[in-house]
């Protein structure tokens, strides 16, 4: 596929993108058949960049059989050593480093991530490449020492087809870290990314290709999710399904296995994390951290420490430094080196986002800084920071998916820990303490996925990441995530006589 050619380009000013980016189906670039396109934006001043293929049911079926042909006992994907995927991720990771700048600014332009935050998501993602490829070739079975005369081994096999629904607010790293995994553990793959960002997983998608991956082992079809997704969610030929988003569409995800094929699911979903301070925290430690965990990409972050568990010793001073550190960010253009938040995604969001500052306010929290939408041009929000929350309120319970730090008082760890299970959600937590006995107890008992003791949004390749409760089911990333896109086959050998 020559896509390479349409798509890596180190000069973004220069021709940097179709006019109608296609879909990548079989390693070849289409229009969805029915001849739809979407509109994609820039949501720092909100205006057109492309028009894209809209694919639809139709192009999913034929994105599916691609796969399910990749995927077949005779194909080159499947009679291709474990190591040569290897190779091709690896490959594959170079080409990212290569293209790096580019990607950087294609993912700050669509989704309106800031730069800088951009090229450390891509350092992030290719890391994530670097650890799978290392692993293709480690998944392995065991021989069970069974009853009587029979020898008997099990099989990690790939799945089979897998479709993969991503979410807008990390396009290239979710993308590397669910395909590469599917990829290492040789399944094929129909990837559907979310509407409000379809560009960077076709310029990966061409880079995948460059790499050297067969035909139809990779697929891309953009589109909506009642259409694309939905299509992909029931489709009997998918064998399992990874889909990052909302809890809503993570039960509807559910279902449709439960409808279709059974077919394997994996689901990161939202959360409402909570990060404790202990009385005994360094504040010039935690200050920072706490605001980063909740501002940072804007607040769209799904491990958002978006309920602040301040100790009451503490709290006063916590709260000073708090609205200062918030007062001191820069929001602005995402593509300027010195921007540190930039827009929400669009204006539905930010217009959600603005509507709980509201409801905060209305229920009797404390806004003590930020909170309004800046200028009229895209969909900038000031960091907010609420006090006097309390558990009932709306804002300490859903999940605001924006730049608002609601800070809540506690006396002991006890009521701290209770407090912070008492959510539907569990996908991350975060203490900070001196004390390694308040580490290790709250580490314990809080029902999160993962934990994070004096620090936050630490995350290496190795480490798997997902979900407690309705945050989740399965893991993400580390050798458990790949394992999930494995069955174990077990073969029992008669034997003439025991050996
Ligand atoms: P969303 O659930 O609306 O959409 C996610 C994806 O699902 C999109 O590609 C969308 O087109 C598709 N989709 C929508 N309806 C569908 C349907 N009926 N069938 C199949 N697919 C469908 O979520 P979003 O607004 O894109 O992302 C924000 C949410 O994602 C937040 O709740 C956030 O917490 C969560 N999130 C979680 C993680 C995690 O790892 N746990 C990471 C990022 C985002």
């Amino acid at each position: 596929v020559e896509a390479g050619t349409v798509w890596v380009s180190k000069n973004l000013a220069s021709n940097w993108i179709p006019t109608m980016p296609q879909l990548f189906i079989d390693n070849e670039w289409v229009d969805a058949k029915s001849g739809k396109t979407f509109e994609t934006y820039n949501p720092h001043d909100g205006s057109v960049i492309a028009r894209v293929a809209e694919g639809d049911k139709a192009d999913i079926d034929l994105a599916v059989a691609a796969a399910k042909r990749a995927f077949h006992r005779n194909s080159e994907w499947r009679l291709m050593d474990a190591s040569k995927r290897g190779e091709i991720l690896r490959k594959f990771s170079d080409l990212i480093e290569r293209d790096q700048t580019y990607l950087a600014e294609l993912e700050s332009y669509n989704n309106g991530m800031v730069l800088n935050h951009a090229k450390t998501f891509i350092g992030g993602a290719l890391s994530t490449v670097r650890f799978l490829a290392s692993c293709a070739d480690k998944v392995t079975g065991e021989t069970i020492p069974s009853d009587g005369e029979v020898f008997s081994y099990t099989l990690r096999q790939p799945i089979g087809v897998c479709g993969l629904i991503l979410p807008w607010n990390g396009p290239i790293f979710i993308f590397v870290s669910k395909v590469c995994t599917a990829l290492a553990a040789g399944c094929t793959v129909v990837v559907k990314p979310a509407e409000q960002t379809p560009l960077t997983a076709l310029a990966l998608a061409a880079l995948l290709a460059e790499a050297g991956l067969p035909k139809g082992v990779l697929n891309v079809v953009n589109g909506f999710g009642p259409g694309a997704g939905s299509s992909l969610s029931h489709h009997s030929d998918v064998a399992k399904v990874s889909f990052t988003g909302s809890v809503e569409v993570g039960k509807l995800i559910q279902q449709a296995s439960g409808t279709s094929n059974l077919k394997r699911v994996t689901l990161e979903l939202g959360g409402k994390s909570p990060l404790i301070i202990m009385n005994d925290a360094d504040l010039n430690v935690a200050v920072p951290y706490a605001a980063n965990a909740v501002f940072f990409h804007q607040g769209q972050i799904c491990i958002a420490a978006s309920r602040l568990f301040v100790q009451s010793g503490i709290y006063d001073k916590f709260v000073e430094a708090a609205v200062k550190y918030a007062q001191s960010i820069k929001v602005g253009n995402p593509a300027d080196p010195t921007t540190q938040n930039g827009p929400q995604i669009d204006e539905t969001m930010m217009n959600k986002v603005l509507g709980y500052i509201e409801k905060g306010k209305k229920e009797g929290a404390k806004l003590l800084c930020g909170g309004n939408r800046i200028g009229t041009s895209g969909y900038y929000i000031q960091p907010a920071v609420f006090v006097n929350v309390t558990d009932d309120m709306t804002i300490a319970k859903e999940e605001i998916f924006g730049p608002v730090q609601s800070i809540l008082k506690f006396d002991t760890l006890e009521e701290a820990i209770d407090r912070a299970n008492a959510t539907n959600y569990g996908l991350a937590a975060g203490i900070f303490t001196t004390d390694l006995n308040n580490a290790l107890q709250f580490s314990k008992h809080v029902e999160a996925g993962t934990v994070w003791v004096n620090t936050y949004l630490h995350f290496t390749p190795q480490q798997p990441f997902g979900g407690f409760k309705e945050s989740g089911i399965g893991r993400e990333n580390g050798m458990d995530s790949l394992l999930a896109y494995t069955e174990v086959k077990t073969v029992a050998v008669a034997l003439p006589k025991k050996v």
